[in-house]
Order: structure tokens, then sequence, then C-alpha cells
């Protein structure tokens, strides 16, 4: 792996820098590396507990430098694909970030709407899981944030990936998060970059996809879902060009 070839590297958060309360090893001086060799650092995110602004607090808090323009999340995504299609007001499941970035694009949320979003809740409960239910199977549109299984922190984990799953049974429920081609549009439009010189870097399957159909080369980083057997088994489209143990690797080929 030749990192002097790349200007621009995005990074995965969940699974990749960090397990959402522990910063990954060497994810904290990789990163600083990357900035003092001028290297543009990136981040997206599929986690919508947080908007862009809050992940830019909560980098810095952990000592990582970013700002609010450096960072895409797929809440801010799911409002621009709602904005594009003139979706001006909808009935949402999620966390601050994700009402946060719906209502700075100026899309309504209430109870008075046909269309529905879903994001990580972890309030969630059946009155929700109804209204969402009700409202596709009446033949409107969910947007469903990230294709993201597994919520894990250090000691715990929620099935997410459930909730969608067993909603696509009653009618359309349309992801907005990666690897979808609707996220792909919406990136290619927040970032500006030379897809030949960025690394796209992520511990899922639809995160290497991502890359890999943006142009970039991909890394796979094994701190979070990725294994090597399913590196092994996957699908041409979503197999890495890198495979990585840790950060720390990285940083120790920054010239
Ligand atoms: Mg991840």
């Amino acid at each position: 792996m030749k990192l002097e070839e790349f200007r621009n590297f995005f990074f995965d958060l969940d699974g990749t820098i960090w397990r959402w309360d522990e910063t990954v090893d060497g994810a904290q001086d990789m990163l600083k590396t990357l900035r003092d060799a001028e290297k543009n650092v990136y981040f997206h995110t599929d986690n919508t507990l947080l908007s862009r602004k809050g992940y830019a607090r909560r980098l810095e808090k952990k000592g990582i430098q970013a700002t609010e323009e450096e960072i895409i999340t797929s809440g801010y995504v799911t409002a621009e694909i709602l904005s594009d299609r003139e979706i001006l007001k909808v009935y949402a499941v999620g966390e601050q970030g994700l009402t946060e970035e719906l209502t700075e694009t100026g899309i309504k949320i209430t109870e008075d709407a046909d269309h529905a979003v879903l994001g990580l809740d972890r309030k969630i409960n059946y009155q929700k899981m109804e209204k969402l239910r009700k409202r596709i199977s009446e033949g409107h549109k969910l947007f469903n944030c990230s294709s993201e299984n597994l919520f894990r922190r250090e000691n715990s984990k929620l099935h997410q990936g459930a909730i969608a799953e067993s909603l696509s049974q009653f009618g359309d429920v349309k992801l907005t998060g990666k690897p979808s081609e609707a996220y792909r549009k919406v990136f290619k439009n927040y970032f500006s970059y030379f897809p030949g010189k960025s690394l796209f870097v992520g511990d899922r399957l639809a995160d290497i996809e991502t890359g890999n159909r943006l142009g970039m080369k991909t890394a796979a980083v094994l701190t979070g879902d990725i294994t090597e057997k399913k590196i092994n088994q996957a699908d041409e489209d979503a197999v890495p060009d890198y495979a990585l143990t840790s950060l720390d690797k990285v940083r120790r080929r920054i010239p």
C-alpha cells in the first residue's frame, strides 16, 4: 500500500475509528500523522445518533480534529434525498442527530406525514413500529438510513438491522445509507475529490462497496464487522484493495 499516492482519506466511524465509547487503538495517532502530512481527512457514518455538528464535537472531545464540513452522516444524506424529491414533511423514528439534520434542511417532522424515515432509535417500540408499518403498507415510502445490522458498543449490541428487515415485508423500504446509489450521489455532491487520489476506509462490506463504486481505492479494517472470511466470500464489487488488522499499520507507512 503506497500511502503517498493518496491525498484524501475517508474514514468510517463505528468499528473503524471507535467502538462508540472507546477509540480504536492507533486511530488518534494515525489521523494526526495524516493531518501533519497535509492529507485531507474526512469521516462518513450511517449512525444517525448525532448530526455532523454533533460528530465534530464528539471527535474533538476524543482528541481528533474534525469540522462539520469534513463529516457526512446518512441523516444528512437522507435529508438531501428528501429535499431533492420535494418531500418536505416526514414521520421520523430516530434520535437527535437525525431530527437535527432533517429540520436544518427544512424538512418538517410530524405525525401528519405520508412518508417516513428510520434511523437508529434506542427507544423504538411497538407503537413506533406500527406507525412505520401502516405507512408502507399504504404504499408510502420508508427511507432507511442504514444497512448496518449491529450497533456495537464495548459491552453491548443493538440489532438494528432486524427492525428494517421486519418492516420490509410490508412495503417499500428504500436504503439511503451506504452503499446505495442515492447515498453515493449525495456524497459526490458534498465532497470534492479525485477518486484516483482517495482511499475509502471502513469495517463493513457496505463501506467497501461504496468506496469501490465511487471509484476510490478501498481498505477494510478488521476492528469491526469485516472478518477475513467475509472478505473471501464477498461479491466482487465489495472486495477491498487492502485489508488492515489495525489503523496503526497505516500510520507506520506514512512518509
Ligand atoms: Mg462501521
